[in-house]
């Protein structure tokens, strides 16, 4: 086997026969890649913390020659620990929401650098506790075009126009609905958050914007994004059900 080395994150680790792992890493040169981890949880190892969840590290690994075989770990440097998730429930549940959406939903050894920014973008802010909410929601919505997802943005779904304001986002087929196309029995909503949704596709929002955001646009937006993922992508897990039956997003009507 030839060595490799590449920059991750962590996103799964599994103890098995008590001293060794099976670890899942998000890296920029490979995409999602496994690999084991001999004597990792010996007292003695030096690769302990660069090989905790959500920390980012430079590995080096024995590279199988088949991807779904698993490559070997050689040695671990971690470059950046992550440990302030760890102190917010929610917040660890918000990356651990993108974690496993990320290990569901890709291919292993699939090169994909923009979904490793997203991801590493996402821990930066959620470990500085920047907005995490509304950072998991953009995360949430910024990923979907990875999955097969589109929402129609740039112009009315029904006439195919674009125009500078549209009634409503229609929420059963993803798209912009212009006042020419709208019908009595679309639900409408107000025309700030309207515009927002417009903006989703277009600008990458700084903390002093996001914080301008009224929080139960936000809140709409998830409640629909998890359902887009369950019933559209057929992306689904235990925590992404947890948030859905948070009581502030099932009361959530409208905005
Ligand atoms: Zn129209």
């Amino acid at each position: 086997m030839s060595t490799t080395s590449f920059k991750g994150i962590v996103l799964n680790s599994i103890d098995y026969e008590d001293n060794h792992q099976v670890l899942t890493i998000f890296s920029d040169k490979y995409g999602k890649i496994g690999m084991v981890a001999l004597g990792v949880n010996k007292p003695t190892s030096k690769n302990k913390y660069a090989l905790q969840t959500f920390n980012l590290s430079e590995f080096e690994i024995f590279k199988s020659r088949q991807k779904h075989t698993l490559s070997k770990l050689k040695t671990a440097v971690l470059i950046k620990d992550h440990f302030e998730i760890t102190k917010n429930y929610d917040n660890y549940m918000y990356i651990s929401a993108i974690g496993k959406i990320i290990e569901q939903a890709t291919l292993d050894r699939q090169k994909n650098f923009r979904i490793y920014t997203i991801l590493l973008n996402f821990l930066e802010k959620i470990n500085l506790n920047e907005n995490p909410f509304s950072n998991f929601v953009l995360t949430l919505f910024k990923l979907i075009q990875f999955f097969g997802g589109d929402w129609i943005l740039n112009q009315c779904y029904r006439c195919y126009r674009s125009y500078k304001f549209y009634r409503a986002f229609n929420f059963e087929d993803y798209g912009l609905v212009c006042p020419n196309c709208v019908r009595e029995d679309d639900s409408i909503q107000s025309a700030e958050f309207v515009s927002y949704v417009m903006k989703l596709k277009t600008t990458n929002l700084e903390t002093d914007e996001i914080q301008i955001v009224p929080i139960k646009y936000h809140i709409y937006l998830v409640k629909h994004l998890l359902n887009y993922y369950e019933q559209t992508l057929g992306i689904w897990n235990p925590i992404l059900e947890q948030i859905k039956e948070k009581e502030f997003v099932k009361n959530l009507k409208n905005v």
